[in-house]
């Protein structure tokens, strides 16, 4: 049997209720922010990575799925949003717009890497990018919308890691003392840094390997470097957090995998999800548009997994209620429905499904198209509803019901027809009523609408 390949995954329909729940949460905090929503697509050129996220780093070296199309271009899976969004951005001039463009995106991306929890070679990232402001007010409302985010998911406790990583200028410098500091200490680094040392001293910093973390606990600071514009910022957006009463803890060996970031650097933690605990991580890139071939425009943004954050929900103080619900069932009760499944199953058949439907339309098909008339109704008036097409016997119809949480069912035999009602059952409240056929939309109306299942 042909599986999905490792490091991917379905959503089956017993997840995908918690996928829309978060993607409406997602939607609903964005737009109170006043960003609005770009797609982009799922591939680009390579170039566009390699010239962004940057050659030395773990994506574009290790982990980008790239392949050649028949035309011979090279292209790549998307694996990160903010290079796209700022191609869009220059593509399409968002810059002679009104700035700061504020922008958000929920999307699969695609990374080579070990699968394990909380890490896939799919996921999913919600992400959101304001463009045209050097403001430090801009990095705060940015993460102030992540721990917004995180709060209403019931994510309380969540750790907010701020470092800054200066400007090309000033981090040249601190490179320089860097590369010397690691130089002297690479017989106690690990194989990955020692190669990194000269190439992406900064990656030294954030190796998770013990005897690397010993090395770097005595290195030099970027916080000492900045420059004074970097400083400005720093400190502002610091005094800023305090004063929104964000509490932040510092952490200078903070500096994200990708080229890009200059500046504010920051990453949101929820410690109960153990190993892999980042939810969120972004900064400030005020050198992409310009790397890209565009005016100079700063920005800042950050990224959210998905699957990490539903696996914290789960943990967290507001999971999300799995329980499909559905407003009407349809019961039409024809001949064919009382004789439960009518003839005996064959070896190949699935015994689930009677062979009655195949009946030719007889008597019993009037009840059936009033009942599906019916069906097509209820949903009209906003309602979710479903029927049984395998015209099964009303205990097998009923037990459906059941299993589906409808809150109602509405029954026609031939007896209801007759008369020109239908009997409508609460599930929940356990009465039932004959209603004309001829009122049953109003009936409907007035007991039933306002009070709608929805997520
Ligand atoms: P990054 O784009 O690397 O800054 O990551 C931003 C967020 O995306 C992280 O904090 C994680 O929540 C999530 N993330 C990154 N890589 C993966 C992955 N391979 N699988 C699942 N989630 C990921």
């Amino acid at each position: 049997m042909l599986r999905a390949p490792r490091g991917t995954g379905d959503v089956l329909p017993s997840e995908s209720r918690k996928w829309i729940c978060l993607e409406k949460v997602l939607r609903e905090i964005s737009f109170k922010y006043n960003f609005e929503e770009i797609r982009t697509p799922v591939f680009e050129h390579t170039e566009l990575f390699s010239r962004t996220v940057g050659e030395s780093t773990d994506i574009v070296e290790k982990e980008m799925y790239t392949f050649e199309d028949k035309g011979g271009r090279s292209l790549t899976l998307r694996p990160e949003g903010t290079a796209p969004v700022a191609r869009a951005f220059l593509e399409h001039s968002l810059g002679q717009g009104p700035l700061p463009q504020k922008l958000f995106y929920i999307g699969p991306m695609f990374r080579y890497e070990k699968p394990q929890a909380g890490r896939y070679r799919e996921f999913h990232q919600y992400g959101a990018e304001i463009l045209g402001s050097p403001s430090p007010y801009s990095d705060v409302e940015i993460i102030a919308l992540a721990v917004d985010i995180a709060e209403s998911l019931g994510l309380t406790g969540t750790k907010l890691v701020i470092n800054s990583i200066g400007c090309p200028v000033c981090r040249e410098r601190y490179r320089g003392d860097l590369i010397k500091y690691l130089s002297a200490r690479s017989d106690a680094v690990c194989e990955d840094c020692r190669k990194r040392l000269s190439k992406n001293p900064l990656r030294v910093l954030d190796c998770k390997n013990v005897s690397c973390k010993a090395v770097t606990s005595g290195a030099p600071s970027m916080l000492d470097y900045l420059c004074e514009d970097c400083q400005k910022h720093w400190e502002g957006l610091r005094e800023l957090l305090l004063r929104m009463g964000l509490s932040y803890e510092v952490d200078t060996s903070l500096v994200r995998g990708l080229d890009y970031y200059t500046k504010t650097v920051f990453e949101l933690k929820w410690p109960p999800l153990g190993a892999q605990d980042a939810v969120a991580g972004g900064g400030r890139y005020d050198g992409l548009v310009e790397a890209l071939g565009g005016k100079h425009t700063p920005g800042v943004g950050f990224a959210m997994g998905l699957e990490r954050i539903l696996l914290a929900v789960e943990k967290g103080e507001k999971p999300f209620r799995e329980e499909r619900a559905l407003d009407f069932f349809v019961i039409a009760l024809g001949q064919e429905t009382r004789l439960d499944g009518g003839e005996k199953a064959s070896a190949t058949r699935d015994e689930r499904i009677p062979a009655a439907q195949n009946a030719a339309p007889g008597a019993d098909d009037d009840i059936f198209r009033r009942g599906f008339f019916l069906v097509r109704e209820i949903r009209s008036l906003g309602l979710s509803c479903d029927f049984d097409p395998l015209r099964r016997s009303l205990k097998a119809q009923m037990k459906q019901a059941d299993r589906l949480n409808a809150r109602y069912v509405a029954i026609l035999g031939e007896e209801e027809l007759e008369k020109k009602m239908v009997s409508i059952r609460s599930m929940k409240e356990g009465w039932q009523k004959e209603i004309p056929l001829e009122s049953v939309r109003d009936f409907i109306e007035k007991e039933v609408l306002g009070r709608g299942n929805q997520c």
